[in-house]
């Protein structure tokens, strides 16, 4: 059996710690200008741009999603196959399986808004007046945007409830393809740990072959440097199913740190998308520009709603606040609202008091998201249901 020297071990798990640690942690503010967050952008924006390129150069983009599961799956299972159990003959096809023909369905299902539907998109979230106000046109589709839509400028079309784009799926996450792509990240990442598991106990196999005496394991009491020698000899000498056991070992806390983060989103009734609008008024927040008042006591007769801007829209939430955002002082009485915008225009009499009906806004849990229903209304939503 071939080894490798314990320092060559030590570094490749060392490696591995930095790069899945750039990658789940890069994106924090607080790397923002450092090497890491370089190191980041470079993992996930200019290497993928660079291959997608290619991949789009030579083969209209088809290939980079599957890849790299497929090169990996080649070089696993034909290895691993003669040594797998009659349930494991079973499992593994479904678990290779699923994940592809969901990746199919995210990359062909698209969300874009079109004249034709564009009407059917309108009425699905109605317009919280926060993030999203009626009325505004895309300057590209010429199409009015629906509440949480978003251009996409690579796709070049407007995208319904707009999550992002996916360089690897070449695609964009949005409202019918959402339950494709969260359904991709649960299998991918239940492929990837099933992958790992196997993958260990076909190495620890070998292990006990060669070192094991009868029934006592080759690990019974040897010390934590010759484990970890001995596991890298195992990776080394059965290079096909080593390989793959330590690249599904390091993207496991790739693919549920991605799961997590959209199970957080799912949680908190928002897309990727929204994310940022949302830190954008945290900071408005924290500068003390932002005041709250009851609807029903600003606008004593609802306005008429137009319903070809906006029409009426099943979504089961409503709420009775209005938001706007000041220079920092209080709106004074005789101020105006921008229909298209939170902020306001004050009074002209500058001595003119406070309006009294406006609090300032301390926190961002002071404002209510009407796209939260809660996290089982919103999975529903989420998964289109
Ligand atoms: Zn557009
Ligand atoms: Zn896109």
């Amino acid at each position: 059996m071939g080894f490798l020297s314990l320092r060559t071990a030590a570094l490749g798990v060392l490696t591995i710690s930095f790069v899945v640690f750039v990658a789940l942690f890069g994106r924090l503010p607080i790397f923002r200008k450092t090497p890491i967050g370089f190191l980041h952008r470079l993992l996930w924006i200019y290497i993928p741009h660079g291959i997608s390129r290619l991949d789009m150069l030579l083969l209209g983009g088809r290939l980079v999603p599957c890849s790299l599961q497929s090169i990996s799956q080649l070089m696993f299972v034909p290895r691993a196959w003669p040594r797998l159990g009659a349930i494991h003959r079973v499992f593994v096809p479904i678990a290779i399986a699923v994940p592809y023909a969901l990746l199919y369905a995210s990359i062909t299902t698209k969300c874009f808004i079109t004249p034709e539907n564009v009407k059917t998109e309108l009425a699905h979230y109605p317009y919280d007046r926060i993030l999203f106000h009626p009325g505004n046109e895309c300057s590209t589709c010429r199409t009015l945007k629906p509440a949480r839509s978003k251009h996409c400028s690579i796709c070049n079309a407007c995208v319904s409830r707009h999550d992002h784009h996916c360089i690897w799926l070449t695609n964009c996450v949005g409202r019918e393809n959402y339950r494709y792509f969260l359904g991709l990240l649960v299998t991918l990442s239940a492929m990837l740990i099933y992958g790992m598991c196997l993958g260990y106990k076909l190495l620890e196999e070998n292990l006990q072959k060669v070192f094991g005496r009868g029934d006592v394991r080759w690990s019974k009491s040897v010390s934590w440097t010759t484990f970890i020698n001995y596991w890298a000899g195992a990776v080394a000498d059965d290079i096909r199913i080593g390989a793959i056991f330590l690249l599904a070992a390091m993207t496991v806390p790739l693919a549920l740190g991605f799961l997590a983060y959209h199970v957080y989103l799912i949680w908190a009734g928002m897309t990727t998308n929204e994310t940022a609008k949302w830190d954008e008024w945290k900071e408005d927040i924290a500068d003390g520009l932002i005041y709250k008042a009851k609807r029903s006591e600003i606008y004593r007769t609802p306005r008429p709603r137009d319903e070809s801007i906006e029409p009426t829209s099943q979504w089961p939430a409503t709420t009775d606040q209005v938001l706007i955002m000041t220079d920092g002082a209080p709106p004074r009485i005789g101020f105006s609202i921008s229909t298209q915008s939170n902020t306001i225009l004050q009074a002209e009499d500058e001595h003119a008091p406070a309006d009294p009906r406006f609090h300032r806004v301390e926190t961002l849990q002071a404002i209510e998201n009407i796209y939260d229903l809660g996290f089982w209304g919103n999975l529903r939503d989420a998964v289109n249901l």
